[in-house]
């Protein structure tokens, strides 16, 4: 049976878990196995913002492991992950940064409603999104404007699930309904 925090279709996943945190306090993926376990969740992806993918393999589910580059400052990045997400800056226009982060491979706009990033036109991103086939993320933490999902998904927008968590008890949380199938989402280029 489904946990009820999981309203989405195809498998539970959450691509956005921290592996490496800004705190002090650094988790193992061990840490991470009860809420896993206890919301279901079928594929997890864990996230680093630099270094190599040098991630243990310790738990008996699928397991991808993805980097969060800072854009527009990207930097080396080290070969290896799975799958890429874009973080952009504050202060910046995710639709002046499109190019480039489309130029980097990149699979997933994290949190794109954090307070101080901002998108200029929406309607005109959600179509660079569609020709480079990149998902916007639906963030746990900062995606409050649900309709601006609506919108994109009714454009044919992938939207993936990140708890963006950065310690265990953050990454209960509840996955809503018109989210992408991770079937769908095109992970990994
Ligand atoms: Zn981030
Ligand atoms: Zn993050």
């Amino acid at each position: 049976m489904r946990n009820n925090n999981f309203y989405g279709k195809g498998k539970n996943y959450d691509l956005h878990i921290h592996f490496d945190t800004h705190v002090g306090k650094r988790y193992s993926i061990l840490d991470y196995a009860l809420p896993i376990i206890e919301q279901e969740r079928e594929i997890i992806g864990f996230v680093k913002h630099s270094g190599k993918p040098d991630f243990k393999k310790v738990l008996d589910f699928e397991v991808l492991y993805g980097i969060e580059l800072r854009f527009p400052i990207v930097g080396h990045i080290a070969k290896g992950y799975d799958y890429r997400l874009a973080h952009v800056s504050d202060g910046f226009d995710i639709l002046d940064l499109i190019d480039l982060i489309a130029k980097k491979k990149i699979d997933i706009i994290a949190h794109p409603l954090t307070q101080n990033t901002w998108c200029s036109d929406w309607e005109y991103l959600f179509e660079a999104l569609l020709e480079h086939g990149i998902a916007l993320e639906y963030n746990a933490k900062y995606s409050s404007d649900e309709t601006l999902y609506q919108s994109a998904v009714n454009k044919g927008v992938s939207v993936s699930f990140g708890s963006d968590a950065h310690a265990p008890n953050e990454s209960y949380c509840i996955i809503p309904k018109f989210v992408t199938p991770f079937e769908e989402l095109k992970i990994g280029r």
